[in-house]
């Protein structure tokens, strides 16, 4: 499906703590062979598999650069020094990766990081030259309390705390709600569409130019799969998606890829 806007699309693969480095390096290979070659201006695929396997990733996808990002799945603010078991912006770039995603829920959740931590990671990765996926999202409790927006404000303007408007407008953001990651339960094309909405408009106000939030992708993540990502992409403000268990598989991974196209 052809968006009306200029923000193009992108579906990203969450590995998550899945595949060792052959299977990872296996994983990328199988889906860049079934990737039509493209020159884009915006990557419209992105895969961020676990740290080990982040080199041998990017070497796969060497020369697909405009085409594919390769991501980390975090990193820790400080350019370097005695943070044992951390990985830093430029230990990323130097193994050949150009993204990062950053506030996962999982990360929020299993690890506590707040958005106050999380925004500056955000910063970190930007001042690197990083492009970092702010995730946001609310638990099913706080959807049921009518707490969605009040959630998923305060962790996008956390996440973009003191930054400039166009630095903030670098950033991509996943609107991944908790209830639907890794459950099999998909948000409906409406309910994505209404927090995405949301979050743009806040995103407007924050930046305070209607236009910078026009530009900035939103992507969906939450139990997406070959048979429900025709339907959310549809929805205006659905630029693209963070998928988790669907992308371990190349076929299905594919099949995403290919129903934004
Ligand atoms: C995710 O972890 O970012 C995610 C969206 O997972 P899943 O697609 O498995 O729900």
């Amino acid at each position: 499906m052809t968006k009306s806007n200029s923000r193009g699309t992108l579906v990203a693969g969450n590995w998550k703590m899945f595949k060792n480095l052959a299977e990872a390096r296996q994983l990328a290979t199988d889906i860049l062979a079934g990737l039509p070659r493209q020159e884009s201006t915006r990557p419209t695929v992105g895969f961020f598999p676990n740290a080990v396997a982040l080199a041998a990733v990017a070497e796969a996808a060497n020369g697909r650069e405009s085409q594919v990002l390769v991501g980390a799945q975090n990193l820790y603010h400080e350019p370097e020094g005695a943070f044992t078991g951390e990985i830093s912006a430029d230990m990323i770039l130097s193994a050949g990766a150009r993204g990062v995603v950053l506030g996962h829920s999982e990360r929020r959740h299993i690890f506590g990081e707040t958005s106050e931590q999380v925004g500056r990671k955000v910063a970190r990765a930007l001042e690197a030259g990083l492009i970092p996926v702010l995730c946001v999202g609310e638990t099913l409790e706080e959807r049921e309390d009518g707490r969605t927006e009040n959630v998923v404000e305060e962790q996008l303007l956390g996440g973009l705390a003191d930054l400039s408007p166009e630095a903030a407008s670098r950033v991509v953001i996943a609107y991944e709600p908790v209830w639907a990651i890794g459950t099999g339960k998909t948000a409906t094309p409406e309910q994505g569409q209404a927090v995405q909405q949301f979050l743009r408009t806040r995103l407007g106000d924050h930046l305070g130019s209607a236009e910078l939030a026009d530009g900035i992708q939103i992507l969906y993540g939450g139990s997406v799969k070959p048979a429900n990502a025709k339907d959310l992409i549809a929805q205006p403000d659905i630029d693209g998606f963070l998928v988790g268990g669907a992308s371990l598989d190349a076929d299905s991974f594919l099949k995403i890829c290919a129903a934004t196209a």
